[in-house]
């Protein structure tokens, strides 16, 4: 049985050598235990350092392993895609580079699909340590929305670093769309999966490409991709609104039968008209944003464009 390491590598050079080696400690385990052969699978996300170079000859002096490079940097999302269209093997995994992932849960995983019955085995932080407190209260609040308003199920504080089953990678590569938010897409095409929690890791070596303004986007994108609801909500708003007007439309007519007197102080009509388009303008918003996911997938252009690989190495 062959398993299939993904490994998505931004401008990874530093931390590399320290990855493989580490990663090269465990994989006579599983061969032993399991009878398991790894292999790595990197993708080569647009890196501008020597990622690239390294994984030249990583490949060459390795027996199987491949690696994919893209002709451009197009986010992990998609590197993570391209590996999963690629992978043969029985089972696939999915690995960070920085060594936060670590490579001593390979065994455990292994086992929970092979001799406890689960089509998936995934690792979930069971902390936040290491990082700042705002950043932790909004990934707080996230989880708590988009479980809230997805049927999708959505682990707190899942990586992706998981292995799955065969026939799991086939669904997951099924899913082709272009916005890809992959910690829903795990969830959404079903299957059991057992989660393994553990201390956050801090990164080996090199640093984050992700910023809080990168990470709200991705936020926003997991939403809009598995949930309708902001629509529903923008349309009970309005229908609140409605409602709310006909009783004051109400109340000025009888207050006029009954007392002569006509609406005055247009202060507080200035302050309604601003409350009410801002409210209008919003909403426009939360379709406009389905709307240009919509633009965006019916384009229907490649996830991924790959440049080269082992097979094919550029001079
Ligand atoms: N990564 C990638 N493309 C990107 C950004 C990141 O392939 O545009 C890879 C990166 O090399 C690493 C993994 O995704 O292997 C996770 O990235 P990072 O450690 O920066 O994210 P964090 O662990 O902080 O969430
Ligand atoms: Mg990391």
């Amino acid at each position: 049985m062959r398993l299939c390491l993904i490994v998505p590598c931004h401008n990874e050079e530093e931390v590399l050598p320290l990855f493989t080696e580490e990663c090269a400690k465990v994989f006579p385990v599983l061969k032993e235990t399991y009878d398991v052969d790894t292999e790595f699978l990197f993708v080569d996300d647009g890196s501008t350092d020597g990622t690239l170079k390294y994984l030249r000859s990583y490949a060459q002096s390795h027996e199987g392993a491949r690696y994919i490079s893209f002709s451009r940097n197009f986010g992990k999302e998609a590197a993570m895609y391209a590996g999963i269209c690629e992978s043969d093997a029985d089972f696939t995994g999915i690995m960070d580079a920085d060594l936060q992932d670590p490579p001593s849960f390979l065994p455990k995983m292994m086992k929970a699909i092979l001799e406890e019955g689960y089509d998936c085995a995934a690792a979930r932080r069971s902390d936040r340590k290491g990082e700042p407190p705002v950043r932790s209260w909004f990934a707080a609040r996230f989880y708590k929305i988009i479980n809230h308003a997805t049927r999708t199920h959505i682990e707190e504080g899942a990586r992706d670093f998981r292995i799955m089953t065969r026939q799991m990678t086939e669904a997951v590569k099924s899913m082709s769309e272009y916005n890809r938010f992959s910690k829903g897409i795990f969830s959404w095409v079903g299957f059991s999966t057992k989660w393994i929690p553990y201390e956050n890791v801090n990164r080996a070596a090199g640093k984050t490409k992700w910023s809080f303004r990168s990470l709200s986007y991705y936020a926003l994108d997991g939403i809009v991709g598995f949930t309708v609801k902001p629509l529903e909500y923008a349309a009970w708003i309005g229908m609140a609104f409605f409602l709310i007007s006909l009783i004051g439309i109400i109340f000025v007519i009888v207050r006029k039968l009954l007392f002569g007197d006509p609406v005055s102080g247009w202060p507080s009509l200035v302050c309604i008209i601003l409350f009410c388009s801002g409210i209008q303008l919003f909403c426009t918003g939360i379709i406009g944003q389905y709307l240009a996911k919509t633009y965006i997938e019916v384009k229907n252009r490649p996830v991924y464009i790959i440049r080269e690989t082992e097979k094919n190495i550029r001079k």
